[in-house]
């Protein structure tokens, strides 16, 4: 990213739904004036970048940050997504007009990752003392740090992303084929992203079918907390009523909505949370200022460690007591929150309870590892 000296004021449009904006973006923590014109995502427009003008802009995954937003406007220098994900911006767009940008990759890793240990913890306790094999599909920020608590556990792992072949050969836990996975996995949870065959070579939308389905152990555990589409909702409701298998949602392929009759096959459904927690949030908006200080050459002075409060949940004690999960995270009132606002008329989780739960929930905190 180009380095860009300033000892100007900066203007900042930012989404209001940054964790912790005030904390990062103000005269005392980057020693240059500052505004910083908070707004909802969705009204970040091109009418307001071309009447405010500013250097800097700071977005969630409901900006699409393109073309049509920055047109025939050539004040903002920087972009920052405190998410993940990066499907909302055109980088090569960016790129072409020598923006820089930074996203938060892996910023939730933990809290994903500690999600997915307390679905398969609380439906299954006894295997807090069995040496299952857990199946990973996706080796990737948040599928190598679930690997790392299930190598912790004493959990055999077996691992599968065909695109670390190349690069890391080596890699301890991408060691099984997809059908290895599938037929000897206890329990399976996916961390890969969306693709279509148009945009990968081994897409992932329906990776889970009722070929998938039918190649596991009737009893396998299935972890669903990627995106909605890798699994074909419709195979999961054909499975005999009387299978064994759980499954675990938090992401849908109708979503925001949720039909009555999936709702009733699900061992644990919660409204695309899994990546919420204080921490996965504050890092998030930590990594985008880092980067904005590097962009216009700043100082780093603020520290997530600064900003987070005490924190009395840790692994190493919860594996000594773990009939504390419930206290650490107890998964099952997010799961009865969203039965609770099922509609009785339209038979179905309404996108805007969805959304609303989504925007409500206080967020967890991680423990630390
Ligand atoms: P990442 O990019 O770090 O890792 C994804 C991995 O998947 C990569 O290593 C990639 O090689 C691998 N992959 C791609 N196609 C594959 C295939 N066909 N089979 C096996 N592996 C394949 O991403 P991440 O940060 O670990 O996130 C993983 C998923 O979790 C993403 O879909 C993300 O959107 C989702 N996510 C959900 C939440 C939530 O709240 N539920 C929060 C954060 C992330």
């Amino acid at each position: 990213m180009q380095s860009i000296r300033t000892s100007k004021a900066l203007t900042i449009v930012a989404d209001a739904n940054i964790s912790h904006l005030g904390d990062y973006f103000n005269l005392q923590i980057l020693g240059v004036d500052v505004t910083v014109i908070k707004v909802a995502g969705r009204e970040i427009t091109h009418e307001l970048l071309t009447s405010v003008k500013p250097q800097a802009l700071l977005v969630r995954s409901v900006t699409f940050v393109n073309e049509s937003l920055l047109v025939g406007q050539d004040s903002v220098q920087y972009v920052g997504s405190a998410t993940i994900g990066t499907d909302h911006i055109d980088q090569a767009y960016l790129n072409q007009k020598n923006i820089g940008f930074a996203n938060a990759s892996g910023c939730s890793k933990h809290s994903v990752a500690q999600y997915v240990l307390t679905s398969i913890l609380t439906l299954r306790p006894q295997y807090w003392q069995k040496p299952i094999t857990l199946g990973i599909i996706g080796l990737g920020n948040i599928g190598s740090t679930l690997a790392h608590y299930a190598n912790d556990l004493g959990w055999q792992v077996l691992g599968y992303d065909p695109f670390l072949e190349s690069t890391q050969r080596n890699h301890k836990n991408n060691n099984a084929s997809f059908k290895q996975l599938l037929q000897h996995s206890d329990v399976i949870s996916l961390h890969v992203p969306l693709t279509t065959s148009q945009q990968s070579k081994y897409p992932t939308y329906h990776l889970i079918d009722e070929n998938a389905l039918t190649m596991m152990k009737t009893d396998t555990l299935l972890v669903n907390s990627s995106r909605g589409k890798v699994v074909s909702e419709q195979a999961l409701l054909a499975e005999q009523p009387d299978s064994k298998r759980q499954v675990v949602l938090d992401v849908f392929e109708h979503e925001p909505f949720i039909s009555t009759h999936l709702l009733d096959k699900l061992a644990v459904v919660t409204p695309h949370i899994a990546g919420y927690s204080v921490e996965g949030k504050l890092r998030g908006t930590q990594m985008i200022y880092e980067a904005f200080c590097k962009h216009f050459n700043l100082p780093i002075n603020q520290k997530i460690q600064n900003l987070l409060p005490a924190n009395q949940y840790n692994w190493a004690d919860l594996k000594k007591m773990p009939d504390r999960l419930v206290d650490y995270y107890n998964i099952m009132q997010d799961d009865a929150d969203l039965r609770n606002v099922l509609n009785q008329i339209s038979k179905q989780v309404d996108g805007k309870d969805f959304d609303e739960l989504r925007k409500k929930y206080e967020l967890r905190r991680e423990w630390t590892f």
